[in-house]
């Protein structure tokens, strides 16, 4: 390999300030080395990319992305390659180059054979095109907190410029439950692949509050869902245009959810089928779990390998954590957008449970500032549930007048102060070695898990 001096000055610098940061204690800072490395050598990226021997793997989705990456990361490990991966969950163009810099040798040479990269909405055109992914993976595309990125149609259109540049050497693999991604990868060169549910038993009867309504993109007609799993995913076709979800090449049937703990399904392709079984929550997790089953088959993991990556999966930082405190178990579960908050809602309902729960709401930059996206939460799931409900965080009131205008009687809504100040009435009402619900939005997770730390009941999750 030819000598590259900038490219040896980005990379060192980048090691270097990683170090630093971690030696000083600032846990999870990961853009410095990232903008470090960047103003050495503006090619960074592109050059390291390059140079990983099986190709790179780029993830994108409004939710899921996460998981869906470490699923897919560690089938991949089991298999015996060694993966590079931006595990800490910094998923924009900075975060993804200290994660390059990090795993690459002083002189440039990949500490893996493949790379799996998260990246945000945003900076997903900018990442595919330093990249040059030979897979892409597109999960979903849900309406986010209202101020954080924009019109959802701003970035389906970006996507869409992103899919039509692609060449024919590159795969995607897109949920084709949801109808924007279905529409903006139709004239796409790449070769397309298909997930999604081939039959579910779980449905909703209309569109909750979070979803967009679904337009068909051919003639702006509205489209007719014949089976809406999740917010706007599902099976669907347009009377007007004869439009209709495309063939799945990964279908996913038999789901079946056990409470808050584990869920199947079997994914079948023309050739196989192949039972799954996961202990991950929830029908979003499934759709998780199919993408990442059905990348791991186009990447020719052997099925064993994707079953037994799936079966052992632990939950990643904050999606669904389960921690001791004086006797008893909180399970914290990140709220980070109506859609994903909708869905934790309805699991919590189907697995009719009486444990306490208390809904963390800040507004910090990071949470979104803008908190009217509680509306678009269907707190009306939590009408039928019969356990008392706290709230508290920053913005601990409008979670509470959210809930009474969900139909919730008065008498089951607790507000409570910001997190220090909620945190022990709330573990005090919950029973000795009972368990409890907690769900935070983002810098509230932060927070409490520093709350925690203290206690020595959690740890940190740059220590993981
Ligand atoms: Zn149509």
């Amino acid at each position: 390999m030819r000598f590259d001096a900038r490219l040896g000055l980005a990379i060192a610098a980048g090691k270097l300030s990683a170090a630093s940061i971690r030696w000083l204690g600032r846990g999870g800072g990961t853009a410095l080395p990232g903008v470090l490395s960047n103003g050495l050598d503006p090619d960074v990226l592109d050059k390291l990319a390059a140079r990983v021997p099986g190709g790179c793997i780029v993830v994108a989705g409004t939710n899921g992305k996460t998981t869906t990456s470490r699923i897919l990361a560690e089938t991949l490990e089991r298999a015996g390659f060694g993966v590079i991966h931006n595990r800490s969950g910094s998923n924009l163009v900075r975060g993804i180059t200290a994660a390059f810099t990090e795993q690459v040798s002083l002189g440039g040479q990949p500490a893996g054979e493949i790379a799996v990269i998260e990246t945000d909405e945003a900076a997903f055109p900018e990442v595919v095109r330093r990249t040059k992914p030979r897979l892409i993976m597109l999960l979903n595309l849900f309406r986010d907190q209202l101020d954080r990125y924009g019109e959802l149609d701003t970035i389906a259109r970006n996507w869409r410029e992103t899919l039509d540049g692609l060449d024919p050497s590159q795969t995607l693999l897109i949920n084709a439950d949801d109808p924007t991604l279905a529409a903006i990868s139709e004239d796409s060169p790449a070769q397309r692949l298909t997930f999604g549910f081939r039959e579910c038993q779980y449905t909703l009867d209309h569109l909750p509050h979070a979803a967009d309504a679904a337009v068909c993109r051919r003639c702006g007609a509205s489209l007719i869902y014949d089976e809406l799993y999740l917010s706007h995913l599902g099976a669907y076709h347009c009377d007007q245009c004869g439009y209709q979800r495309p063939d799945l090449t990964f279908g996913a049937r038999d789901i079946t959810l056990d409470g808050l703990d584990s869920g199947s399904l079997v994914l079948e392709t023309d050739q196989e089928s192949l039972a799954i079984q996961g202990r991950l929550p929830g029908l979003y997790n499934l759709y998780n779990v199919t993408a990442a089953a059905a990348a791991g088959l186009v990447l020719g993991m052997p099925g064993e390998v994707v079953q037994a990556a799936i079966g052992d999966f632990q939950a990643a930082f904050g999606r669904i954590e389960r921690v001791q405190v004086n006797g008893r178990t909180l399970v914290l579960v990140l709220i980070k957008n109506p859609t994903g908050f909708n869905e934790v809602l309805r699991t919590l309902a189907m697995s009719e449970m009486t444990d306490p729960v208390l809904i963390l709401i800040n507004d910090l930059d990071a949470d979104g500032r803008d908190v009217s996206w509680l509306w678009d939460v269907d707190a009306e799931h939590l009408a039928a549930v019969e356990a008392p409900l706290y709230t508290g965080g920053i913005r601990s009131g409008d979670m509470a007048v959210r809930l009474k205008y969900g139909g919730i009687p008065p008498e089951r809504i607790i507000p409570l102060g910001d997190v220090a100040e909620a945190l022990d009435p709330f573990i005090e009402t919950i029973p000795e070695g009972g368990t409890a619900f907690v769900l935070p939005t983002y810098t509230a997770m932060l927070r409490l898990r520093e709350l925690l730390h203290r206690r020595g009941s959690v740890q940190m999750f740059w220590e993981q």
